[in-house]
């Protein structure tokens, strides 16, 4: 066989040639079906092979696929802020297109350094994140995050940001209910700023959901509220990461309009072009643009690919998509079935821990022992070995990390495109099925 060039994730691992997609379903050169319950990572959210995509595709490409955006503007690009700022219903208004979720959260990160600079306050420099979280792999945003299997290697490299708890209520420690405990790790936001000094922060940034640094974790009611309170007190700014939640997955078209808080900054990515092309954003409002708008009226970030006619007629046309077909609502309906039909398999699989999520992105994080909780052994490898199954039986299922240091849980995702029916949310539950069956025969052994 001859060697391959291309580097792989991990190498020397074993990568099925895929052929074509259509819908939920990836086929491979061999003619085998992957039921894609993870919508690749989190991403194909409208499915894949869709007719109209492709054309709004070629059409943008053959009139023009790329003028650098320091030099001309496009109808693609204009459409496609406009098409942002009436869909998050709300203050944010203005689009910053960068390739993807990674640039898109570090762009926020220099917008709020420099939307306090543009006011004098040039030491308010510190992000302050949770330490469950991912928000992209280049260095600032690696920085922010709190993902310890993806920093170890570079951590000399990264800046120190301080982080506060998630609100991982399935591992809480203390006894009280759940609305008790989002309070708790909310009011550590406000004693971190306590102890560093709003006069050397510039912004809070968070997952609405914890994707993959945790599985899926929903914040319980309260939570979300009181952390923009404390930013507003506290004169610091709110970033929302919704690259992952964004358009329709959690089952609103933002996943921070389950709790109605109004965010100084969100970022998109991921499901924002569905995979059909690179493009992410990062959107402001009014507030944040305002003293840029007043001061360099220049923001210092962007790609040379930045907002292309091509990615943005395309995003464009996936985003018009979601909206004409209500994806957002669908996901909350087949999300519900989904996790009623998930959480109903813990009293046939002893190592189903948990079920969460919303809309559909879902998490099942898995242990040893239901009541205890206890991590299934690092031996197991649980995490790797379900997702090795799911290919073995045509489902594909996305990793996550779980546990309260992050590493120790092991976790999977299951987000399939929000446009899968009833009918498909049952061949998947009835291929997940045969994965847990054949995991569970190995726990056995
Ligand atoms: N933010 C969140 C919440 C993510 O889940 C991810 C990717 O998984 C990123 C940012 C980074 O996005 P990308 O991989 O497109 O750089």
């Amino acid at each position: 066989m001859k060697r391959s060039s291309l580097i792989k994730p991990v190498l020397g691992g074993v990568y099925p040639m895929i052929s074509h997609g259509k819908g939920i379903f990836l086929y491979d050169q061999t003619g085998k079906d992957y039921l894609d319950a993870s919508s690749g990572a989190v991403t194909a959210n409208i499915g894949h092979g869709v007719q109209k995509i492709n054309e709004a595709m070629l059409k943008q490409a053959s009139e023009v696929s790329y003028v650098y955006r320091s030099q001309f503007t496009s109808e693609a690009a204009e459409q496609l802020a406009d098409k942002i700022a009436s869909l998050t219903k709300g203050d944010l208004q203005y689009s910053f297109f960068v390739n993807s979720g990674s640039e898109a959260t570090e762009t926020a990160l220099k917008i709020a350094i420099q939307y306090w600079q543009e006011q004098n306050k040039p030491q308010k420099q510190k992000i302050i994140s949770r330490w469950m979280s991912y928000h992209g792999i280049t260095l600032g945003a690696l920085s922010m995050s709190g993902h310890p299997i993806r920093r170890e290697r570079f951590s000399t490299l990264l800046e120190s940001y301080p982080t506060i708890s998630p609100p991982y209520y399935y591992r809480c420690p203390y006894n009280v209910d759940d609305y008790t405990y989002g309070q708790m790790c909310a009011n550590e936001l406000e004693t971190a700023i306590r102890r560093i000094g709003a006069d050397q922060i510039a912004a809070f940034i968070a997952e609405p959901i914890i994707g993959a640094a945790g599985a899926a974790i929903v914040p319980p009611d309260g939570y979300w509220e009181r952390l923009k309170q404390i930013c507003v007190e506290h004169d610091i700014l709110f970033i929302a990461d919704e690259v992952m939640t964004g358009f329709g997955r959690t089952g609103k078209i933002l996943a921070s309009k389950h709790w109605g808080v109004e965010p100084d900054i969100v970022t998109f990515g991921k499901g924002m072009s569905g995979g059909y092309t690179p493009i992410a954003a990062t959107v402001m409002t009014d507030k944040v643009m305002e003293p840029i708008m007043k001061g360099s009226k220049l923001i210092i970030g962007g790609h040379t690919l930045s907002a292309n006619p091509l990615s943005c007629a395309v995003s464009l046309a996936v985003l018009n998509y979601i909206e004409k077909h209500n994806l957002a609502d669908r996901a909350a309906e087949t999300g519900a079935y989904l996790i009623k039909q998930l959480q109903a398999r813990q009293e046939r699989f002893s190592f189903i821990g948990d079920v969460r999520g919303k809309g559909l992105l879902i998490g099942i994080e898995f242990v040893q022992n239901q009541q205890t909780k206890e991590p299934l052994p690092k031996r197991i490898d649980a995490t790797n070995e379900i997702i090795k199954l799911g290919m073995q039986h045509g489902i594909i299922v996305y990793p996550a990390a779980a546990g309260l240091d992050g590493v120790t849980g092991a976790a999977i995702i299951i987000a399939p495109p929000l446009t899968i029916s009833l009918g498909e949310c049952d061949e998947l539950l009835s291929r997940l099925d045969q994965v847990f069956y054949a995991f569970r025969a190995k726990l056995a052994r």
